[in-house]
């Protein structure tokens, strides 16, 4: 992309409801500055009743693309030209790019997730026995990215038992991997967690303002070794994560995710490779404000 003066050479959004602390604008422009790239990421409020309006605003306004958060991964599938295989199977969407005036969708939720788990914990997927606590949006991105990625057994959890049925339906339509369902907390829940190698939690319990929360009642069942993962990153350790380190289990936090699905979006938008570290250190200074 050539540098120009008086204007952006490509401009970028963020769509979500509410957006006004979101962690990505300073990611990215940092990340635009980093690499000399005459580029700019805006984050817009949209409602729900205007997302359409949002989408076909892209191309009136010639966008280089945008991202989509809460709440409305789901939902703008429907606006959508296209969406690669991944996201569609997921059902959501949070990176959009306008190719040539085509409006393409893509999930960087699920590989952002996996490339966190290798990179911040070494942790291999392949052959192991995984619990996820949640089945909302991001849920299903760990779900899919999971199953995709050759795990053993995926227990799915969740206060809503029957979200966690119907997610549970569309990985077993994969036949990947043996998958077992059923409410938080619950005796299931126990049981898988004994025999699981990773834990995920992908509520939103205990995110602030409600640090003191946790999603898991029980802690006994956590075993030093364990791996245990939080997609909440504020705070960056959650109660969940304190209770997880106290039982000798390793921990991750959410930053990597934020920080991995953002440098995959960025990639996508640019065709460059996306300086990670600068893109952490901005992420972790918004979070520290
Ligand atoms: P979502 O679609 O709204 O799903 C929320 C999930 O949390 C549902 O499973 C919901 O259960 C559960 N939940 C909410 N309040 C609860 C409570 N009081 N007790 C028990 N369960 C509760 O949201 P999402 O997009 O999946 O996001 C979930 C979390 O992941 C958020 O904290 C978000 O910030 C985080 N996240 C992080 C990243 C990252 O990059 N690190 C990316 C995406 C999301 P029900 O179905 O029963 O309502």
């Amino acid at each position: 992309m050539k540098k120009s003066t008086g204007q952006y050479e490509k401009i970028f959004a963020l769509f979500g409801h509410p957006v006004a602390h979101s962690v990505s604008p300073l990611m990215h422009n940092r990340a635009f500055e980093e690499l000399g790239l005459n580029c700019c990421y805006l984050a817009f409020d949209v409602k729900t009743e205007d997302l359409d309006v949002a989408v076909k605003a892209i191309r009136a306004l010639g966008l280089g693309g945008a991202n989509i958060t809460i709440p409305h991964k789901e939902r703008v599938v429907q606006y959508l030209d296209e969406v690669e295989e991944q996201a569609r199977l997921i059902g959501a969407v949070n990176t959009v790019i306008n190719r040539d005036g085509c409006m393409v969708g893509y999930n960087t939720d699920a590989p952002g997730f996996l490339e966190s788990l290798r990179c911040e914990a070494g942790f291999v997927p392949s052959g192991k026995g995984v619990v996820i606590l949640g089945a909302g949006g991001a849920a299903r991105a760990v779900a899919f990215a999971l199953a995709f990625s050759g795990v053993k057994s995926l227990g799915i959890f969740n206060r809503n038992p029957s979200r966690a049925e119907e997610l549970g339906k569309d990985i077993s339509d994969l036949a990947v991997c043996k998958v077992e369902t059923g409410d938080l907390n619950g005796i299931a829940l126990r049981r898988a967690l004994a025999k699981a190698d990773l834990l995920v939690n992908a509520t939103s319990v205990g995110m602030y303002p409600n640090v003191a929360e946790s999603p898991l009642q029980d802690i006994s069942h956590l075993r030093p070794g364990m791996l245990v993962c939080d997609l909440v990153y504020n705070p960056l350790k959650t109660r969940l994560l304190q209770e997880a380190e106290k039982r000798g289990c390793r921990t991750c936090s959410g930053l990597g995710m934020l920080v991995y699905q953002g440098a995959l979006a960025f990639e996508l938008w640019t065709g460059k490779r996306a300086p990670v570290a600068v893109m952490r250190q901005a992420a972790e200074e918004v979070l520290e404000k």
